[in-house]
């Protein structure tokens, strides 16, 4: 496969794309959507934030390009420049690991930058890598993506590395580890850059959603809006030293992501990216609830409530994590982490039981319906089905379409993989939890507990009779 514009299994995907790049540039949208340093104009997600007014610009960007996707692109052009932003937020941590990496970092934010790159990041090992006494004992070489050589150059890397989402659409893979490494796992630390068409590294992709979807009426999301996830492979792929940002450190592989705004700021992406799709999903239970008749029924209002407060709450959550930032030390200030990682919890913990919801709305709707749009293609049959699959509040071939697009985002295969992908792509769930641990200020809450328990005085020992 040479061009994914042309490729049945992404071709539409690529479209979609292109158009965020499209309406980015758009009269507009070019002034929220793009920054002016220096007399030159960039994307405002490589903006640097200083101010709140920064933070709520870079917020309202990411809110743009999910509102133009229906928020069913999780990795966007938005999400893995700004990690590669949070980090530039801190150059100076990557020194720690090598004299030079640091400057390697900022030239990577600015090669960004400047070109507008549109990068996926691969930042899990395999399985096989994950336990470090099986590790230890492995005889041969573990799969794994690894440092196989350097020379004066730069470094040669085999192995595989999870999970590409966008992949095959971007210029460029950032390769790195967002969960622990043993100390000994040194080898797999490595930290850097590829070009997608670097020699040596094949895409190994999914099922294409789209290259098996029938129309833009049977699958209206999968049809335009996938993504795709991939595995790397890599047979003595080169990258340069300037692309090389960690290598032999376990700990700051990880520490690069928690300990800069890098995490907090790109995961923001992904919760506004989350509200929009939300919206999308509350719509279709409004509409369902509309056309099966029951709108008017009370328990199905206290059901569209809860959905509508869920959705309330994260917008809260949202607008909060800029509204309540935090400055570092340099003047840089990010998003409120703790408010953040709350976001992140409730979006792992909750998408799956809300498409539930919603998908139940749908009731036996997505069975009712022919097979696929060619019915309308025949005159006969086309009336036959008007005349009969009219449902109150809608016309039959409004209900067609609504149905096949409601199923397409909530009960398809595809629908599936977004289920999976909200559970998934922030890292496994437990971690969401240690999160809201690790940041919480427990000495905070802990005085007030000293406190109130120094305020209750026991009684002292009565005096005995011998006494
Ligand atoms: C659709 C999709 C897209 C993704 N996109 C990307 C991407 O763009 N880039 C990227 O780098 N990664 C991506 N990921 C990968 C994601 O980061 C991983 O799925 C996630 O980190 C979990 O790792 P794993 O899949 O290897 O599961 P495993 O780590 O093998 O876990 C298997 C199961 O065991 C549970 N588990 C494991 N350890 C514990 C424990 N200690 N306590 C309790 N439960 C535990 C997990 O929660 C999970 O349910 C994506 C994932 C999905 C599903």
């Amino acid at each position: 496969m040479k061009d994914v514009t042309t490729h049945p299994a992404f071709r539409n995907t690529a479209r979609s794309f292109a158009r965020i790049y499209d309406l980015k540039r758009s009269p507009e949208h070019i002034d929220a959507m793009s920054y002016e340093e220096n007399g030159k104009r960039y994307s405002t997600w490589y903006l640097l934030p200083r101010t709140k007014d920064d933070l709520r610009k870079r917020s309202e960007a990411h809110r743009r390009v999910a509102e133009w996707s229906y928020g069913l692109l999780g990795r966007s052009q938005d999400h893995v420049s700004t990690f590669v932003s949070g980090m530039r937020m801190m150059p100076e941590m990557f020194e720690e690991g090598r004299k030079g990496f640091g400057d390697n970092l900022v030239s990577y934010y600015e090669h960004m930058r400047d070109n507008d790159i549109f990068a996926c990041y691969l930042v899990i090992t395999p399985q096989s890598a994950r336990d470090p006494e099986i590790y230890k004992r492995q005889t041969s070489r573990n799969a794994a993506l690894q440092v196989v050589a350097e020379d004066d150059k730069g470094i040669y890397l085999s192995g595989i590395k999870m999970l590409g989402t966008s992949a095959v659409f971007s210029d460029e893979a950032w390769i790195g580890n967002i969960l622990p490494l043993a100390p000994e796992q040194k080898a797999l630390s490595i930290t850097c850059s590829v070009k997608m068409n670097a020699p040596g590294l094949q895409i190994w992709v999914r099922k294409s959603y789209e290259q098996h979807s029938i129309s833009k009426i049977d699958n209206y999301f999968s049809s335009q809006f996938d993504e795709t996830d991939a595995v790397l492979v890599m047979d003595r792929t080169f990258v340069p030293w300037e692309r090389v940002f960690v290598m032999d450190n376990a700990q700051l592989s990880r520490d690069i992501y928690f300990k800069t705004p890098a995490h907090i700021m790109g995961n923001h992406q992904s919760m506004t990216r989350f509200a929009e799709k939300l919206k999308l999903v509350n719509g279709v239970a409004h509409k369902a609830a509309e056309l099966s008749g029951v709108g008017h029924m009370l328990p199905v209002q206290q059901t569209l409530g809860r959905l509508m407060a869920g959705e309330a709450g994260l917008l809260g959550m949202i607008a909060g994590q800029v509204e309540q930032p935090e400055t570092l030390p340099n003047g840089y200030m990010h998003v409120n982490r703790r408010f953040l990682y709350a976001a992140l919890h409730w979006t792992s913990n909750h998408y799956a039981e809300i498409a539930e919801k919603v998908r139940e709305m749908l009731s036996a709707g997505p069975f009712q319906i022919p097979a696929d749009a060619s019915v309308f293609e025949d005159a006969e049959l086309a009336a036959i089905y008007e005349a009969n699959w009219s449902a109150i509040g809608a016309g039959a071939s409004d209900r067609f379409k609504f149905i096949k697009m409601s199923w397409d985002l909530l009960g398809s295969d595809y629908a599936g993989r977004h289920t999976q992908y909200e559970r998934f792509y922030g890292g496994p769930p437990f971690l969401n939890d240690m999160y809201n641990y690790t940041w919480a200020p427990w000495a905070e809450r802990r005085a007030v507990i000293d406190q109130i328990l120094a305020d209750m005085e026991l009684p002292k020992p009565l005096a005995t009779a011998a006494e």
